[in-house]
C-alpha cells in the first residue's frame, strides 16, 4: 500500500527516525508499545511518495521504516510510560505564568494561580510558539539571538 506524505502526517503522527530512537532509548520498549497500539511501519521511500518543488521524488530505499499511529493514541502510549515512572508526576492543565529568576539563573515557575515551584533544573518544553522565552526576554532576563 502507498500513502501520500501529506495524508499520512494530517491524520496520524509518524515518527522521525533521530527521534524515534531517541524515545526508545529514554523509555525502552516504547516501539513495541506503539506496534501494540496499533502502530504501521512505514517503509520511508517505498510506503509514502513525497512531492520536492521538483515534484515527485523517485522511489528509494533508504533502509529503514518509521512508525506512524493516530495521534491520540502516539501521545497516549508515551504519556503512559512516562506516568509509570516513579520519581515523575504530570500536572496536566497547570499553565506556567513565568520563569523564576535569581541572579541570572531560573530557579523554578510560577504557575498561573501564583504557586511558585523551585527545581534544580527547569527544561522550557512549550513549543515552538512557547511565551516563557518571550518573556524572560521581555523582563530583561534574557537576550536570545533570533
Ligand atoms: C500539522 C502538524 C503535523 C505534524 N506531524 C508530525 C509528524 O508526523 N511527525 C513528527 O515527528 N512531527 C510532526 N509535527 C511536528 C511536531 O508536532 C512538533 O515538532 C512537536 O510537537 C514539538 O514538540 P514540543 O514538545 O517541542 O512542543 P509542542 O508539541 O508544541 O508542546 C508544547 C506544550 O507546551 C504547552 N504549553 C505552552 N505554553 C505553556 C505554558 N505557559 N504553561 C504550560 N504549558 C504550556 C502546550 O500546551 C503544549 O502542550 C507536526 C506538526 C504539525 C503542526
Amino acid at each position: 500500500m502507498r500513502f501520500a506524505w501529506g495524508w499520512v502526517r494530517a491524520r496520524t503522527p509518524t515518527s522521525l527516525k533521530a527521534g524515534e530512537e531517541t524515545l526508545e532509548r529514554l523509555l525502552p520498549g516504547l516501539r513495541d508499545a506503539l506496534y501494540a497500539a496499533g502502530a504501521a511501519e512505514i517503509r520511508v521511500g517505498r510506503d509514502v511518495d513525497f512531492f520536492d518543488p521538483g515534484g515527485p521524488v523517485p522511489e528509494c530505499d533508504p533502509g529503514f521504516s518509521v512508525t506512524a499511529l493516530s495521534r491520540p493514541r502516539y501521545e497516549r502510549v508515551p504519556r503512559d510510560k512516562v506516568r509509570a515512572l516513579a520519581n515523575v508526576t504530570l500536572r496536566d492543565e497547570t499553565p506556567v505564568a513565568g520563569c523564576l529568576v535569581d541572579e541570572g539563573s531560573c530557579v523554578g515557575v510560577e504557575l498561573s494561580d501564583g504557586e511558585q515551584v523551585l527545581a534544580g533544573l527547569v527544561v522550557d518544553s512549550s513549543g515552538m510558539n512557547g511565551p516563557l522565552c518571550e518573556k524572560l526576554a521581555a523582563d530583561g532576563e534574557a537576550d536570545f539571538d533570533s
